[in-house]
């Protein structure tokens, strides 16, 4: 059965349980065996972006107990630049 909601192809069957005491019908997931939820049925490359922190450099010259010393590997030369004027 397909969701018409998200399009997932799955192993659904109308939840009997849930019509009863709320008067609406959904889709309960068989194979996984819990509600089917169309949000978490939607591709993953949404969430890539947080899971994945961006690469992070310590910088050479700033105080090493500060957190801000963490640089992204992409700003850091323009933080060597603008903060330690180009000098190692
Ligand atoms: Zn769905
Ligand atoms: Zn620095």
């Amino acid at each position: 059965m397909i969701c018409k909601k998200c399009g997932v192809d799955g192993h659904f069957t109308w939840d009997q349980n849930w019509f009863e005491n709320t008067g609406k019908w959904r889709l309960f997931d068989i194979n996984m065996e819990r509600p089917h939820d169309c949000d978490h049925q939607k591709p993953e490359e949404a969430s890539l972006d947080t899971t994945m922190p961006a690469p992070r450099v310590k910088c050479p010259q700033c105080d090493p107990l500060k957190d801000s010393a963490w640089i992204e590997r992409e700003k850091f030369q323009h933080h060597i630049k603008t903060a330690h004027f180009g000098f190692w």
